[in-house]
């Protein structure tokens, strides 16, 4: 297996240089655009890797899963998508022009930045600094990881720039969709989408998703079933964004990309992948990493349908 994935990184290393670094958070441009890692983890516990597998980045949207598992946890699955649909959308991640459109007004779902801002905004606890502890408390549990943790200055970097992000919660506010002190629930997006793992911390994420929210090596309970399968369900249809129906075809496997160049990937009953590569296509997704996957699901079999 490390041969596979050594092969594989050596492979679609090259597919970077086809890519763009993404500039809208400019913290973003010190990634190096010919990264390219992967990580396995299976669930005996076992872990394979190849490539800038250690590199830590930002998480950005792949923390759409975790605010949409914590909102889930904390209200109910009724409560949740009452505010949220779980349909695909064909704009872009960061595209408002659904929210004028459809007649309810509601995020088309939790994976693009209109839904996990609302998700988020209804991750419960007293204070925003309770909230993020939430959130960091998770990821190490699910990563086995005790330093995870957010990156400042991506966090600085885009709260300075996320202007579009405003503009998504504040027509959400005008629609009576989203409640709450807006500047506040930003805040929390901002800082959620810059909390940093590397591709194993991902692969073992990936791992808890695929084991229905048991931790492989532990045992314990993270998450319940019933939220594993809607997160990995909503994954499949919408984790790329508006590649969601390509990469369905070509891979097969629940993903969920982000602009930090991350993909977390968890195939059910089986393991868990994380890859890492920031040069990014147009829809936002790592341009190497999708290579990668497209090669390993056709090695391992690993397409779900
Ligand atoms: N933090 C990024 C944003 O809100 C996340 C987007 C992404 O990873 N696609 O724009």
């Amino acid at each position: 297996m490390f041969n596979l994935l050594e092969n594989l990184v050596y492979k679609n290393k090259d597919y970077g240089k086809e890519g763009k670094l993404a500039s809208y958070i400019p913290a973003l441009l010190k990634a190096d655009p010919n990264d390219l890692g992967v990580a396995i983890v299976k669930l005996d516990g076992t872990e394979y890797f190849a490539g800038e597998c250690d590199k830590t980045f930002t998480i950005q949207s792949i923390s759409k899963v975790v605010g949409l598992i914590l909102a889930i946890d904390d209200n109910g699955k009724e409560v949740v998508f009452d505010k949220v649909n779980v349909e695909p959308t064909d704009a872009g991640f960061n595209s408002i022009v659904n929210l004028e459109v459809k007649d309810t007004k509601r995020p088309y779902n939790p994976m693009i930045n209109a839904g996990a801002i609302l998700t988020t905004s209804l991750i419960k606890g007293e204070t925003e600094e309770e909230k993020v502890g939430k959130l960091i408390t998770f990821m190490k549990k699910a990563t086995n990881n005790p330093n995870i943790s957010i990156n400042e200055e991506v966090y600085v970097s885009e709260k300075l720039t996320g202007d579009r992000n405003r503009a998504l919660a504040y027509f959400m506010k005008s629609n009576g969709i989203l409640n709450g002190n807006i500047e506040e629930i930003l805040d929390l997006y901002f800082r959620q989408c810059s909390i940093e793992a590397n591709a194993k911390d991902l692969a073992r994420l990936g791992a808890v998703l695929a084991n229905d929210g048991i931790i492989p090596w532990s045992g314990e309970k993270l998450i319940e079933k019933d939220t594993c399968r809607i997160v990995k369900t909503i994954m499949t249809t919408c984790g790329m964004y508006d590649a969601s129906g390509k990469f369905a075809v070509r891979i097969g496997v629940p993903s969920k990309s982000g602009v930090g160049g991350g993909i977390l990937s968890s195939v059910p009953k089986r393991m868990g992948i994380g890859v890492y590569g920031p040069a990014l296509d147009e829809q936002g997704n790592s341009i190497a990493g999708i290579k990668l996957l497209q090669d390993l699901s056709k090695e391992l079999d690993l397409s779900i349908f």
